[in-house]
């Protein structure tokens, strides 16, 4: 288990027992406890804010997720775990229900942290498997699109990469793609890219390769912006994670401006955030099939005694306050 999966769920205080932090009780919110009650106010704020994006559109489906939205992650529960090893208590997040809409920052940040844990988990043994391979990291991006445009765009993005992939020059072993968008700096376009992590045989194309076969599978007239980078040798790709299964959207683009996100939600509908490629697949098989739930199961402590603690979220203080 890697420290930055466990940070989604633990929660660690400092103080040496159970009583004493019995004895601290005068804390009313999860942020007073510690830094990540902070990160969970933000997200469910930002969720708030969201909802009522779609609560006041037209369409149905819009008012659904705003229905959702509204009681996703309203209480959640942590369990208080000894810490042996550092003589610490942590909170260890045990319940919450999640609404799963798309673009709900509680549910899209809590996906991402499930992400992260699957990658922290097969990429070790993935380096262990392929010692001599290489590691790229490698944004492909084509001109900025209208967001009315957006799901047009990422489907030739899409084809060209698969397009790539069938290359008979195409080394790449394994590869993790996401797809981001980001508002353009106008305020109004999108500007869609994708992120890929590629492993590939120690000798591998170059910059100006990646760029000529990227134009040439986009089937376009331009050369398009690409940035490529090779993690040095002996290094873990796992420190590329946070680069690559970030955000599909940045939380800051789905809270800046109601009708961008509304449109934006139209055009990635049933769209895929991330691919997982190659040889990367099968190691990633058996970790989809668990851990659904938006809970990390890294840390499994099965039945510990400890006391439970519950944090309802507080609509008007727009902060998780404990019950
Ligand atoms: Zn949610």
């Amino acid at each position: 288990m890697s420290a930055q999966a466990s940070d989604s769920n633990f929660i660690a205080f400092n103080i040496s027992s159970q009583d004493k932090f019995q004895q601290n009780l005068n804390v009313q919110s999860l942020s007073e406890v510690s830094r990540i009650g902070k990160i969970w106010d933000k997200h469910r704020a930002n969720t708030d804010k969201v909802l009522h994006y779609y609560a006041k559109a037209d369409e149905n489906s819009f008012q659904q997720y705003a229905w959702r939205m509204r009681m996703c992650s309203e209480l959640l529960k942590f369990q208080l775990v000894p810490d042996e090893s550092e003589g610490i208590l942590k909170l260890k997040l045990l319940d919450a229900r999640f609404c799963r809409v798309r673009h709900c920052p509680v549910c899209q940040w809590r996906r991402s942290l499930m992400w992260k844990a699957r990658a922290y988990k097969i990429l070790p043994q993935v380096v262990t498997d392929y010692p001599k391979h290489r590691w790229l990291f490698v944004t492909l991006t084509v001109k900025n699109c209208q967001i009315e445009e957006l799901r047009e765009n990422l489907d030739s993005m899409n084809k060209a990469f698969k397009r790539f992939t069938e290359l008979k020059v195409w080394t790449g072993k394994g590869w993790v793609k996401s797809i981001e968008v980001t508002k353009g700096r106008d305020g109004v376009s999108a500007h869609p890219h994708l992120h890929i992590l590629v492993m590939v045989p120690p000798s591998y194309f170059s910059h100006a390769k990646w760029i000529a076969l990227w134009q040439q599978c986009l089937r376009i007239n331009y050369q398009p912006i690409i940035h490529t980078s090779a993690i040095a040798k002996h290094h873990n790709p796992s420190l590329l994670i946070p680069e690559i299964l970030k955000y599909q959207v940045k939380e800051s683009d789905l809270v800046g401006d109601r009708e961008w996100f509304l449109e934006l939600t139209r055009q990635l509908h049933k769209s895929r955030a991330i691919a997982v490629g190659g040889i990367l697949r099968q190691y990633m098989r058996e970790l989809e099939e668990k851990n659904q739930d938006l809970i990390d199961e890294s840390e499994e402590t099965d039945e510990v005694d400890g006391e439970s603690l519950y944090f309802r979220w507080e609509r008007k203080l727009q902060r998780f306050n404990i019950e």
